[in-house]
């Protein structure tokens, strides 16, 4: 085995059916009173779902959480903060809402309790994305962490079954990249292994009927998995491809994730063969060849495949490679122009990756 370092966060997780009911024990059990609640727009029903579990003992309710998590949206939370006097905020909703309560909770130092309704990980990881006048910046602290985690399978059981597919995939990429993460470590390992398995035959039957408890269930255990690992080690070329992505040609994230993936794996897989065994023994049908079994994933998901289908202009391919190229970073196989450029445009074309 080889030598590595493990860093692990303090995280407090409530899992299982019905756990939201928890809640009014966690705040007891952190000593907090007034909590402000968050959500989007689209999740008010959640929100108030929230507000009848506490009795109504909140500070407040905001309902403006947007996506890529902009400054001036912080700014009016953190106002409605100081006005309520709230000592604690409860995100319920997807890594959109979570981004702002990490947000108020990093600036204002407020115990932050985090209810995901998504696969998207964001909760169990130190890291905040947040954009002023278009711009992103990412910044990653072990206070950004939230606190607690609250995991209720009801909560998930309302994601459509389009997102719930790319939630999904989301979370396999940061258990993926993970697998070969310069840092990677066994325990890291495991939990990435066991994340992709329990996704990878959940997905499928919550596409079929979205009304599978139990496959939501392991969906959402996967996606708690997944979201450790990107919490835990860095991330390589599929992430900052996505990212590259989404912030230049504002390509939705879960979609460009979803797409990005097989063909990010297959750039890197002469590099990586035992992990490429090692995926391809998680991935049903893959036939020992991890690049099939995601295409086969995808396929059972009825995903869009091409970045053209979200607004991708054919030109934006050799942009996209200058930008990846010119922003060096780790990754297990040399970032190469040309190469690069034919992944990026088979990834825009919606061609299966090979
Ligand atoms: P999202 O939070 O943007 O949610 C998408 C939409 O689905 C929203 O309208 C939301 O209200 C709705 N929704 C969520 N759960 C629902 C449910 N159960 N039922 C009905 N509607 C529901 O989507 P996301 O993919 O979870 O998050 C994407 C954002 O999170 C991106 O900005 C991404 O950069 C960020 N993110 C950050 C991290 C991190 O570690 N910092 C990790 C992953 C994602």
């Amino acid at each position: 085995m080889d030598a590595f370092e493990y860093d692990t966060y303090p995280s407090r997780v409530v899992f299982g059916t019905g756990s939201l009911q928890k809640l009014p024990d966690e705040l007891v059990r952190l000593n907090l009173t007034s909590p402000l609640l968050l959500s989007t727009p689209q999740q008010v029903d959640h929100v108030y779902q929230l507000k009848d579990v506490l009795s109504g003992n909140i500070a407040g309710v905001f309902t403006e959480a947007t996506m890529h998590t902009p400054t001036h949206i912080t700014d009016r939370a953190l106002a409605y903060v100081k006005e309520t006097k709230a000592d604690s905020v409860v995100s319920i909703g997807g890594g959109s809402t979570i981004g702002l309560g990490k947000a108020i909770s990093i600036r204002m130092s407020l115990p932050h309790i985090c209810i995901p309704t998504t696969y998207a990980g964001s909760e169990m990881t130190p890291i905040l994305g947040e954009t002023t006048e278009g711009r992103k910046t990412t910044r990653s602290d072990p206070k950004i962490l939230p606190g607690t985690v609250i995991y209720d399978v009801e909560l998930t059981m309302t994601l459509p079954t389009g997102m719930s597919a790319t939630s999904g995939v989301n979370a396999i990429a940061h258990a993926v990249e993970a697998l070969y993460a310069r840092n990677t470590n066994p325990i890291v390992n495991l939990l990435a292994l066991e994340g992709i398995r329990a996704l990878a035959e959940s997905l499928p039957k919550i596409v079929e009927n979205p009304s599978d408890t139990a496959a939501r269930t392991s969906a959402q255990y996967g996606a708690w998995l997944c979201g450790t690992c990107l919490g835990s080690v860095g991330m390589a070329l599929h992430h900052k491809l996505c990212h590259t992505l989404g912030g230049s040609f504002n390509l939705p994230h879960a979609e460009t994730h979803t797409i990005v993936l097989p063909h990010a794996l297959a750039y890197n897989a002469p590099r990586i063969p035992d992990v490429m065994a090692k995926l391809a023994n998680v991935l049903p049908g893959s036939d020992g060849d991890a690049v099939k079994g995601l295409n086969l994933l995808l396929a059972r998901l009825k995903v869009k495949r091409g970045l053209r289908e979200f607004g991708m202009k054919e030109e934006d391919v050799s942009k996209a490679a200058e930008i990846a190229v010119s922003n060096p970073y780790w990754n297990p196989r040399e970032i190469e122009m040309e190469p690069l450029k034919e992944t990026i445009r088979r990834c825009w074309a919606g061609e299966e990756a090979k």
